[in-house]
């Protein structure tokens, strides 16, 4: 990967365009430069995903899989009027949640992991949410990115230092690799690109900016270089 340090193999000796990343400074110099100006392009780097308190924020961290923050958020209220907490939802109908979820798609599979999530949180951990990435990854439906997520938001507070990681959704492993801070090819690979040239303390921010950043203007099919904050440091800028 091309931020270890090494740089893509004699890119620019052949006079084509320098690669991305060329240099692990290089790329933690402009990933410097990207979290500031996305930081005064969004202030407010929050998720759009409604919640109380970190297990809802985990409940509907699930719920968002291939669908929009805001059906999830038209479902929750329902869903945590019914089930306020992990004991009330293990103890659940599965057909009662799935009846509350459906608009969010895939609603058979999405009860079936809410209510063993409920469980193991019930069983293992005492009705409540764990705050370490590993055990929150060993939590039914739970992966790296939900738990960067739910550590940056619900958690935020409890880790000053920043999360345990990196959220890599669709939007941030697009950019990433548009920006050149990784040629990663799944989130992981992406996730620990990001890591390694970004301090610690920026990556909840990072990755909630990056969101509203490939929402708004650095779109998948088309995305807007011409009205982009980053363009003249982005090294995919007017390439599409
Ligand atoms: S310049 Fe274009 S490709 Fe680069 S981040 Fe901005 S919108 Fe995306």
């Amino acid at each position: 990967m091309s931020v270890k340090g090494g740089g893509a193999k004699g890119a620019s000796k052949r006079g084509r365009k320098k690669a991305p990343g060329a240099s692990a400074r290089e790329a933690a110099s402009r990933a410097k430069e990207v979290v500031g100006r996305l930081a005064r392009e969004y202030p407010e780097a929050k998720s759009a995903l409604v919640h109380k308190n970190p297990f809802e924020m985990l409940v509907a961290t699930v719920l968002s899989a291939q669908c929009t923050d805001a059906k999830v958020n038209e479902v929750t209220p329902a869903l945590f009027a019914a089930y306020p907490g992990p004991e009330e939802l293990a103890a659940a109908r599965p057909e009662d949640v799935e009846e509350i979820i459906r608009p969010t798609g895939f609603y058979r599979n999405k009860a079936k992991t809410l209510l063993a999530l409920s469980a193991k949180l019930v069983e293992e951990y005492g009705g409540q949410v764990p705050r370490k990435m590993e055990d929150l990854v060993r939590l039914p439906g739970v992966g790296r990115k939900t738990a960067a997520v739910v550590q940056s938001t619900a958690l935020k507070h409890e880790f000053p230092e920043g999360p345990e990681g990196v959220a890599v959704d669709t939007h941030v492993f697009r950019l990433a690799r548009r920006l050149g801070f990784s040629d990663g090819k799944d989130p992981d690979a992406v996730e620990r690109d990001l890591m390694k040239i970004v301090p610690r303390k920026d990556w909840g921010d990072l990755s909630l900016r990056l969101i509203l950043h490939g929402r708004a203007v650095c779109k998948a099919r088309k995305p807007s270089c011409g009205e982009c904050v980053l363009a003249d440091i982005c090294p995919s800028a007017g390439t599409f």
